[in-house]
């Protein structure tokens, strides 16, 4: 079974590879801090003066302004995440992966997809079972969420009885816990971007909650007006990669953000037919 892809097929895997070495690089790094702190007993700032600190984040720089290139193939980055400020190359590669592809693991024997059971994956045609540590052959398929919804589902984003999803163990999850951890880390980003249309509407949220939520505590309200926040920008990518990938929106989505009375249209945005209007 396969799929024509929308975009080069070695952009997707080299963007891919890019952000997850990333990933894995930030992990390092994390760790890293931390030891050095236990161990030289300085604060967390310091630790970037030791060396194997410094070649990690160093190399982080170096895998960042390496995936700019690739970003250049998908337009919903040229034409408007590049003027979003709050999110860069790192963010934006890896909502673009998760927005627009599903990599599905295969056979390396026979091709075939693999399935998962009893929690191991297994050939769907010739029952091998996929090694564990070696690396994984995968087919890539479009992805395509007709509703904000369901692209907000899957990175764990939606209210399920009144919280949002956390890991249940022995629970299979619906939603990557990678991708929701991701989203609060751009709802800090934004919230350091002072004066900036996102940091704006955080700012509005807060003062909303403060009258919605008296009896929460300070960090709460903020934990709930980044989320609310998130969940904006996530259907903001939403209706502005739909457009320009010439795909029809649904509105309005409050129902999706609760709490957002009304309609709020993406931030640097004009839509390519105002455009002309406003041309003319
Ligand atoms: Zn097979």
């Amino acid at each position: 079974m396969t799929q024509k892809l929308d975009f080069p097929e070695e952009v997707i895997r080299r963007l891919n590879y890019l952000c997850k070495t990333y990933d894995t690089y930030t992990r390092a790094s994390v760790a890293t801090q931390n030891r050095l702190q236990a161990l030289k007993g300085v604060r967390k700032e310091e630790t970037k003066r030791f060396e194997d600190v410094a070649v990690l984040e160093r190399h982080k720089d170096k895998l960042k302004r390496e995936i700019i290139p690739e970003l250049e193939f998908f337009p919903v980055w040229t034409e408007w995440l590049t003027k979003v400020l709050g999110i860069g190359p790192v963010f934006g590669g890896h909502l673009i992966i998760d927005y627009y592809f599903r990599f599905v693991p295969i056979c390396s024997s026979c091709g075939k997809d693999l399935i998962e059971k009893k929690k191991k994956l297994i050939c769907s045609s010739c029952d091998k079972p996929a090694k564990r540590n070696g690396p994984m052959k995968t087919r890539i398929e479009m992805r395509d969420f007709a509703t904000p919804s369901r692209w907000l589902s899957i990175r764990g984003e939606l209210i399920v009885n009144g919280k949002k999803p956390k890991p249940i163990e022995g629970v299979k999850l619906s939603y990557d816990p990678k991708a929701q951890s991701l989203d609060s880390q751009i709802g800090e980003s934004f919230k350091k971007q002072k004066g900036s249309l996102y940091q704006e509407e955080y700012e509005r949220l807060l003062v909303k909650g403060e009258k919605k939520y008296p009896d929460k505590t300070p960090k709460h309200r903020r934990n709930i007006a980044r989320h609310m926040l998130v969940k904006l920008f996530l259907c903001h990518f939403w209706e502005v990669a739909r457009t320009l990938d010439g795909k029809s929106t649904t509105r309005p989505y409050p129902i999706v953000i609760q709490g957002h009375t009304n309609y709020i249209p993406p931030f640097y945005w004009t839509p390519p037919n105002k455009e002309e209007e406003s041309k003319s």
